[in-house]
């Protein structure tokens, strides 16, 4: 065993224990059982013979739970009710399991619920900290009938919509344009001191500050412009926010950067942040904040984050935890057996941000996924892996589905990108041609969907331009002809405010060009407030 189980000698918070005294209150054969037993065993096996005496009530249940039936149908004929009792038994019947805990470094916790609250009652104190206790009411509630699952009429959920800006509403639109304008100015400030350059983007000595402006402004539908201008550094940051970043906000930032966790901000996307919210806006950006300002818990974390799924473990030649033998350590990522994501060695390995949330935090972490965008051009060596990699989509005789990301799939430049779907086109004309020398029976699946995962929507919607719609839509035509059905990009809106007037272009740019545009979101504190993301 790596570590401790819980502290059992931690007494209980004051809101621990007034939510644990409403519990009492409201359950009295709970309590009774608590407090009656001598031990927390004798505890569970009351509660359970509780439990089971009401879930026998419902046959449906009872056979639900027993496993005589089991799908999607026969969940849904459960009661709420039952599902809280079943709920309750299930943490019974794993009573005692331990559990390695990566979030944890690799602790063992030891599931037991019941004890933490037999302990809470009996001696005031088990380590059980308050979420546990609200979490244990609200169970209760459920099993008792006190707390009803009532589904919100549509006009409720279009109420709470209505709370959320989005970036198309013209005083948004209006606000944006003043932070866009701010954040040249600093940026044409900075150009002047020679504080920041770019070859490719440079003043003429004869211009006034009005045509400096004017050529920035151009320099803004150009998404090069916004990856050569990126901002990095925390303080910078700051400084294009008008210094208005609390100070335990730029102490966590400065830690980050300290850590080695990336930077790396749009210009447009800063942009959508409002400095000077009017009373009407305040708090509307605040799932854009959560994605740009890492938590204290990021950063303390960041070095010891596991593969968030075992399955992204990869080696070589070996099985990964699905089972699946993968044909380079890096490219290919496969949990199931119809489809595998693709992760290309071009500029498709950076995004066009670090998402505080991202579920691939451990490939940054490791330096797999990176910011390094001029290191991250192809090499001959991507050529000879993309053929391997080609012929592994081939060979498998389920894979059907291609998820093209990374990082970010449209970080790539159409030339590395073409050169991308070409040879998954030339794959797939391949498959279907050694079907027809295959029986019946015997022949392979073949591809039917490719996918291609990007935010550039919405951290850089200048990046869908006209090349890049040439080769979606090229693509398509070709690749429809032997077959494959669906040509999907997955993007990645977070909050109505990342809905602005150049991402909604993006999106028509991309369903021209026949790609269908879906969408996915990380449900994070701010994103989960009610209609946020309805
Ligand atoms: S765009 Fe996707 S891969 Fe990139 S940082 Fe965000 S969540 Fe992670």
């Amino acid at each position: 065993m790596k570590g401790a189980d819980y502290k059992l000698d931690i007494a209980l918070s004051l809101r621990s224990r007034r939510v644990l005294h409403k519990i009492m209150e409201e359950n009295p054969w709970f309590s009774n059982i608590l407090r009656n037993s001598d031990t927390y065993q004798e505890a569970e096996e009351e509660i359970s013979h509780y439990c089971m005496s009401l879930l026998k009530k419902s046959p449906e249940a009872i056979k639900y739970y027993n496993g005589e039936v089991s799908g999607r149908k026969a969940y849904k004929r459960l009661r709420w009710k039952d599902l809280g009792l079943i709920r309750m038994l299930d943490y019974i019947t794993h009573s005692g399991l331990q559990l390695e805990d990566p979030n944890q470094g690799g602790k063992i916790i030891t599931n037991q619920p019941i004890k933490l609250i037999w302990e809470a009652v009996h001696n005031k104190r088990g380590g059980a900290r308050y979420a546990f206790f609200q979490d244990m009411m609200h169970l209760l509630r459920q099993i008792s009938g006190k707390l009803e699952n009532v589904r919100p009429t549509r006009e409720k959920v279009e109420k709470w919509m209505d709370s959320y800006l989005c970036g198309l509403d013209g005083r948004i639109i209006k606000f944006h344009e003043i932070n866009k304008k701010r954040i040249l100015e600093i940026l044409i400030e900075k150009m002047d001191k020679g504080e920041m350059s770019h070859p490719r983007f440079t003043f003429d000595e004869s211009m006034n500050d009005e045509q400096k402006m004017e050529r920035a402004m151009e320099w803004w539908e150009d998404h090069t412009f916004h990856l050569s201008f990126a901002i990095r550094d925390p303080e910078l940051i700051n400084e294009m926010l008008s210094y208005s970043l609390e100070e335990k906000q730029m102490v966590i930032m400065r830690d980050a950067q300290a850590k080695g966790i990336p930077f790396f901000v749009t210009p447009y996307y800063l942009s959508l942040l409002n400095v000077y919210a009017p009373d009407f806006a305040v708090g509307s950006d605040l799932a854009i904040r959560d994605y740009i300002f890492y938590s204290r818990e990021l950063v303390e974390e960041f070095g010891n984050i596991s593969a968030w799924e075992k399955e992204d473990i990869v080696e070589a030649g070996k099985p990964n935890a699905a089972g699946w033998i993968l044909p380079t350590d890096e490219n290919v990522h496969r949990r199931y057996p119809f489809v595998a994501i693709l992760i290309p060695d071009n500029m498709g390995r950076a995004c066009g941000g670090l998402c505080a949330s991202c579920q691939r935090m451990y490939d940054f972490q490791r330096g797999s996924l990176n910011f390094q965008l001029d290191k991250l051009k192809p090499t001959e060596r991507w050529s000879e892996k993309l053929v391997k990699i080609m012929d592994y989509f081939e060979q498998d005789s389920q894979l059907r589905d291609i998820l093209i990301t990374g990082g970010d799939a449209l970080m790539a430049s159409d030339k590395s990108l073409k050169k991308v779907l070409d040879a998954v086109y030339d794959m797939a004309v391949r498959k279907k041609e050694a079907n027809k020398k295959r029986p019946d029976g015997k022949k392979y699946a073949e591809l039917l969907r490719v996918r291609l995962g990007t935010r550039l929507p919405v951290y850089l919607p200048q990046r869908v331009n006209d090349g890049l719609i040439e080769v979606l839509r090229e693509f398509k035509e070709k690749a429809k002809k032997i077959g494959i059905k669906q040509f999907v990009i997955q993007t990645h809106f977070e909050s109505p405010l990342e809905l602005t007037p150049a991402s909604e272009k993006a999106v028509r740019k991309l369903l021209s060009a026949g790609w269908m545009v879906t969408n996915q979101l990380v449900f994070t504190v701010s994103a989960s407030r009610r209609g946020h993301t309805s």
